[in-house]
């Protein structure tokens, strides 16, 4: 009678979410196991398929699936529409529907790890990818009245801003003095690289107190920009958090039932 549900993508051996949904299962006392399948790009049909086949319960979904999977359901949300990528597949009856859970994940994180709420405020984002994109259109949808977006080619920019419809626009790394917000939304500092390359486009020496600074990158847990950004006074947030409330979402789509965030956030806190 075990439930199974599981994460794709490629690589996928080094994921947190199999350990992320087997601990909630554990607090809900649930009869559920997450797995990891590797799946490698291209396959994302066959897995889809699959899932179908076997009766799957649910998937989350990560690189290099995202796009390819959003064609592959019977219906999108409207967030995993707009942006075009699924991070979360879940059964609406016999329904396989295509959602994306990283822009709620992100701004559950800030509440949580800053107290902070986008509604009313400005916010400055670093960086056009798929995980940037998520962020910009959560942080509009959550009442954001400015959402800038910093990124070194201006064309993926634009892209980025509009998804934040006329409250969005691109900016340049000066901006970030007049923000609340300040999301570092590109991979610079993964695995503690700081090379003059990598660093993010705004300076955190500029940011300061009464300013809230998020990192997207997770490990490792505070980055040498956040660290900064600290340093020169402002509240950090670290990418964990967005990991952790964007799989709790995932699981409250698969087994209908709260999710139980601190047992999840115990999981991967150490
Ligand atoms: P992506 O689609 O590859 O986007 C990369 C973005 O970073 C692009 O805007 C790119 O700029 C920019 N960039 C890359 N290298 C740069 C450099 N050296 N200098 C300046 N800009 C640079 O990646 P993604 O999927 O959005 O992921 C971004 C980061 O977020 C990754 O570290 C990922 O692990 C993290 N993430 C975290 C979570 C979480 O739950 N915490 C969830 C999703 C992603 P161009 O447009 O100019 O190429």
């Amino acid at each position: 009678m075990t439930r199974v549900v599981g994460v794709i993508g490629d690589p996928v051996g080094h994921s947190l979410s199999p350990r992320l949904h087997n601990a909630a299962f554990d607090a809900l006392g649930l009869d559920w196991v997450s797995v990891a399948f590797p799946v490698p790009d291209g396959m994302a049909g066959g897995a889809v398929a699959g899932m179908r086949a076997l009766g799957i319960a649910g998937l989350s979904v990560t690189m290099p699936h995202k796009a390819a999977v959003a064609g592959l359901v019977d219906r999108l949300t409207p967030v995993a529409d707009v942006l075009a990528a699924v991070n979360c597949l879940f059964w609406d009856g016999d329904s396989l529907v295509g959602d994306n859970t990283d822009g709620i994940g992100f701004v559950a994180s800030l509440r949580r790890g800053a107290g902070f709420d986008p509604d009313g405020r400005r916010c400055l984002v670093i960086g056009a990818g798929g995980a940037a994109r998520a962020v910009v259109r959560a942080l509009a949808d959550a009442g954001a009245t400015d959402v800038v977006v910093v990124n070194r080619t201006a064309g993926r920019a634009a892209t980025a801003a509009a998804l934040a419809g006329d409250r969005g626009r691109v900016g340049s790394p000066g901006d970030a003095r007049s923000a609340d917000l300040v999301v570092q939304a590109t991979p610079a500092g993964m695995g503690g690289s700081s090379s003059a390359d990598e660093r993010p486009l705004v300076d955190p020496g500029q940011l300061g107190a009464g300013q809230v600074a998020a990192d997207l990158v997770y490990h490792p847990r505070m980055t040498r920009w956040l660290l900064d950004a600290a340093g020169a006074g402002a509240t950090p947030v670290g990418g964990l958090g967005m990991l952790v409330h964007q799989a709790a979402a995932q699981l409250e789509r698969w087994t209908g039932q709260p999710a139980p965030v601190e047992a999840m956030w115990a999981a991967v806190s150490h």
